[in-house]
C-alpha cells in the first residue's frame, strides 16, 4: 500500500515522468499486441478445426482409404504442436531466422534494421512499428487525459483492446470472444467498483442496449434486404463500449461510427480503388467512436447541447 501512495505522490508531482512512463510501457504492450493479432486469430482457427474434426471423424473414418487417413493424422499432428501467444518464439516468415531480443525492441529495432530482417534481408511489415507507436500514442492521450488514477489504468486496458480488436477484425472480420465478453464483464465491475463516473445501472442497461440494438438493426436489416450487415462480434463489441460508457454514450458512438465509417469508406474506394462490394469490417469504426467518446464524449455532447440551446 505504501508503495502505492508513494508512487502516486511521485506519479502526481512529475506528470512528465507519468506520461513518459506510460509511453514506455506502452510500446512494449503494443509489441505484445502485435503478436495477439497475428497469433490469437490462428489459435482459435486450430480450436474450431479441432473441434469439427472430432465431431465429424466417426462419419469420415468409414469412408476414408489409408492414404486419405495417414494425410489426417499428420494434419492433426502438426496442429496439435503447441501454438499460443508465447510459444514458438517469434521468427521470420521467410527464412525461419529466431528473432532475438535485441531485434524485439520496439520501434528501435525496426528503424535499426531498416525494415529487414538481419538474416535474409526480407523487409518486416511497417505495421508492426505502427502498432507500437499507435499504442504508445493513444496510451499517452489517455494518460494524460485522466491523469493519475485508477480509472486511467482500466482505461488503458480498453484502449489495447480497442486496437487488437481493430486490427483482428481488419485482418480476419473476427472479434474474439476471448476479448470482448471480459472487457464486457471489466466495464460492468468497474462501475460497481466506482472507479468511473458511470453508475451500475447505467453501465448494465448500457450493455444490454449496446447488443439489442445492433442485434435489432441486423434482423431489420436482413427482413428488409436478405443480406447480413454486420457480425455477432458487432454487437458485442457495442455491449462493451455501453457497459464502459453507460447506455448515453451509445447514440454519440453509433453516429460516430457511421461518420468515421463512410469517410474511411469513401476514401479507400476512391484512393485505393477499393471494391465497394469487399465489405468492410465495422468494428475498428466502432472501437474508434468508442475511444473517441471515451476521451471527448463529454466535451461533443457539451459543445452539442450549447448550440441546440442558442
Ligand atoms: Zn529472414
Amino acid at each position: 500500500m505504501t508503495t502505492f501512495s508513494t508512487l502516486y505522490n511521485y506519479f502526481s508531482s512529475n506528470p512528465g515522468f507519468f506520461l513518459f512512463s506510460v509511453f514506455l510501457l506502452s510500446l512494449i504492450v503494443g509489441s505484445f499486441l502485435n503478436v495477439v493479432i497475428y497469433r490469437l486469430p490462428i489459435m482459435l482457427k486450430r480450436e474450431w478445426k479441432t473441434d469439427c474434426m472430432g465431431f465429424l471423424s466417426d462419419d469420415i473414418e468409414k469412408d476414408l482409404s489409408v492414404d486419405a487417413l495417414l494425410n489426417k493424422t499428420e494434419a492433426i499432428k502438426k496442429d496439435h504442436e503447441t501454438f499460443n501467444l508465447s510459444i514458438p518464439r517469434s521468427r521470420c516468415p521467410s527464412c525461419g531466422h529466431q528473432i532475438t531480443v535485441l531485434e524485439n525492441i520496439p520501434v528501435i529495432s525496426w528503424l535499426f534494421l531498416r525494415g529487414k530482417c538481419s538474416a535474409c534481408h526480407s523487409s518486416i511489415s511497417i505495421r508492426y512499428p505502427f502498432v507500437e507507436l499507435s499504442t504508445a500514442l493513444l496510451s499517452v492521450l489517455v494518460a494524460h487525459t485522466f491523469g493519475v488514477q485508477w480509472f486511467t489504468l482500466a482505461a488503458l486496458i480498453l484502449t489495447w483492446s480497442l486496437i487488437s480488436l481493430s486490427m483482428i477484425d481488419f485482418d480476419t472480420q473476427l472479434l474474439p470472444d476471448n476479448i470482448t465478453l471480459p472487457l464486457m464483464w471489466t466495464g460492468v465491475l468497474i462501475s460497481l467498483l466506482s472507479l468511473s463516473n458511470i453508475s451500475l445501472e447505467n453501465s448494465i442497461i448500457g450493455l444490454m442496449a449496446g447488443y439489442g440494438s445492433l442485434w435489432s438493426i441486423y434482423h431489420l436489416f436482413k427482413l428488409i434486404t436478405g443480406k447480413e450487415g454486420m457480425g455477432f462480434g458487432d454487437f458485442k463489441l457495442l455491449a462493451v463500449l455501453g457497459a464502459w460508457l453507460g447506455w448515453q454514450a451509445l447514440p454519440l458512438i453509433l453516429l460516430l461510427s457511421a461518420l468515421v465509417g463512410s469517410i474511411i469508406g469513401v476514401l479507400l474506394i476512391l484512393l485505393l480503388g477499393r471494391d465497394k462490394n469487399i465489405p468492410i469490417p465495422f468494428g475498428p469504426y466502432l472501437a474508434s467512436a468508442g475511444f473517441i467518446s471515451l476521451l471527448w464524449g463529454e466535451a461533443i455532447k457539451q459543445f452539442y447541447f450549447n448550440l441546440v440551446l442558442n
